[in-house]
């Protein structure tokens, strides 16, 4: 769900979980919240206290729910998994809340869930064909129930079995009675680490949770690795067939905290270095480099080192526009995005600038930034992106529009100027993207990224979108 002050793409989903240690529950909470950036919309951790799983699950931010008295509290037990949430469409919103929890013949097994399957509503029309009856909306459920038909007699077993039937990207944690569980698609689309706290182990969508609770970096779970932690250590299974690794680069240019290491590679340094690319490829006559806050710092950054312009703060967001404003009336709709952002009249009077941000999905945003910039008194607005031009739409686990809706798909480059009404525009290209990764594109090296949101090159075929013939989302109400 985008606000009318924020037209971006959003990551839907975060994931953690803790493998031995007194405060589990606690923990994963506070994971949680370093995660918060991956979905704001609710947040949810199940625990096994050693007779019982308990599951916490509400809508809202993290620190709201896990601050509450009780809410932690009641997580008690060694092990647990946690997950927070972008968004939803329409309907109820709670039953979609994940960590998902159900009993099995094997025994109970919680699962939360990174990223989008591809074919989750032919498999969902299929078991409901076979009588299976669905709880929520989410394709998380589809995996609970293909575990539950299998005829493997473990939940392990089980729950590979059922993910040997699943197209798409997933990141997991998985939650049994007495094992922790990791797995990674075989693309490795989405990200998933490993980490350490004393003799605890702990799985997360990102390096910067395992920061927060003073947990050792261990190491990225391989694409197609499922890792199953139990009280005698850990073992690696590879149970899929290999896939080309196609990890989403999306998740450098502005998914991924900036203080997060994925894949190998720290992500702050990686959008300093578009900016850097973004600068040689595309120079501008002016006085200064603006970001647009705070996604576009890094690679302003980067622009001004590069450029030899200085960088200055022309514009200064406010951090606490939050979701109350996300149904503002309509008398008063049209400030939209001076809620969030504020032109530095000081900074910007009499000025030509290079105004950098991250990525430009359906422009209407950087139109009122570039406009706000302008009467501020720039003379010249320069708009430089530090990603190639959004052309497509993603379905592996991130909250896209419609092609259609996206300025990139409609329009070429001068069209895009002219509706942006920057003096000039340009986007990082593809070869300067991966260049700034440290890989070169298409080339025997490894790893490739997926980039079909700037190419439509889809590394997984999106079955559900080819047989229901419209875009498709993880959230999407299913019939
Ligand atoms: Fe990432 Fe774009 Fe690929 Fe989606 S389509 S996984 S956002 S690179």
């Amino acid at each position: 769900m985008t606000t009318p002050f924020d037209d971006k793409l959003h990551e839907e989903c975060g994931v953690f979980g803790v493998f031995g240690h007194e405060d589990a529950g606690a923990l994963t909470a506070l994971g949680l919240h370093a995660l918060q950036h991956r979905g704001q919309e609710a947040a949810g951790i199940v625990t096994f206290d050693g007779a019982q799983f308990i599951s916490e699950r509400h809508v809202g931010l993290v620190g709201d729910i896990f601050g509450k008295e009780g809410h932690t509290q009641n997580l008690r037990g060694a092990n647990a998994i946690g997950h927070v949430r972008y968004s939803t469409t329409g309907g109820s919103i709670v039953r979609n809340v994940q960590p998902m929890f159900a009993d099995l013949s094997g025994g109970g097994l919680a699962i939360a869930h990174n990223g989008n399957l591809t074919n989750a509503r032919i498999l969902r029309r299929d078991l409901v064909r076979e009588g299976a009856i669905f709880q929520s909306t989410s394709d998380t459920e589809a995996i609970i129930h293909l575990a539950a038909r299998s005829r493997y007699e473990f939940v392990v077993e089980k729950l590979i079995d059922a993910l040997k039937r699943v197209e798409g990207a997933y990141s997991l944690v998985a939650l049994t009675s007495k094992k922790l569980i990791g797995v990674r698609d075989s693309y490795g689309v989405r990200p998933l680490v490993l980490g350490k706290l004393d003799d605890a182990w702990i799985l997360s969508s990102e390096t910067c949770a395992l920061d927060i609770i003073g947990a050792d970096f261990v190491r990225d779970i391989e694409p197609g690795e499922m890792v199953v932690i139990t009280v005698d250590g850990i073992e690696s299974l590879h149970p899929f067939p290999p896939k080309p690794r196609r990890f989403c680069v999306f998740e450098y240019v502005y998914f991924a905290r900036p203080d997060s290491v994925v894949e190998g590679k720290n992500v702050y340094e990686v959008r300093k270095r578009i900016g850097m690319e973004l600068a040689r490829e595309a120079p501008a006559a002016a006085d200064m480099v603006i970001p647009v806050p705070d996604s576009g710092v890094p690679a302003a950054l980067g622009y001004a080192a590069a450029s030899g312009l200085p960088f200055e703060l022309g514009i200064i967001r406010n951090h606490y526009v939050g979701r109350t404003f996300i149904e503002p009336s309509d008398r008063i709709r049209h400030l939209g995005v001076k809620l969030k952002h504020n032109a530095n009249r000081e900074m910007l009077e009499g000025k030509r600038i290079v105004l950098v941000d991250d990525s430009i999905v359906r422009g209407t945003t950087s139109q009122k930034i570039v406009e706000m910039v302008r009467d501020a008194g720039a003379t010249e607005v320069h708009f430089r992106i530090a990603s190639p031009p959004t052309t497509h739409s993603c379905f592996y686990g991130v909250d896209t529009p419609n092609k259609q809706d996206l300025l990139a798909h409609k329009l070429d480059l001068e069209g895009m100027r002219n509706f942006i009404k920057a003096d000039s525009l340009a986007f990082v290209s593809i070869g300067g993207l991966y260049r700034a990764t440290g890989e070169a594109r298409r080339n025997a090296r490894i790893p490739q990224f997926c980039d079909a949101c700037f190419s439509g090159d889809y590394p997984i075929e999106p079955t559900d979108a080819g047989e229901f013939r419209r875009q498709l989302s993880l959230l999407t109400e299913v019939v």
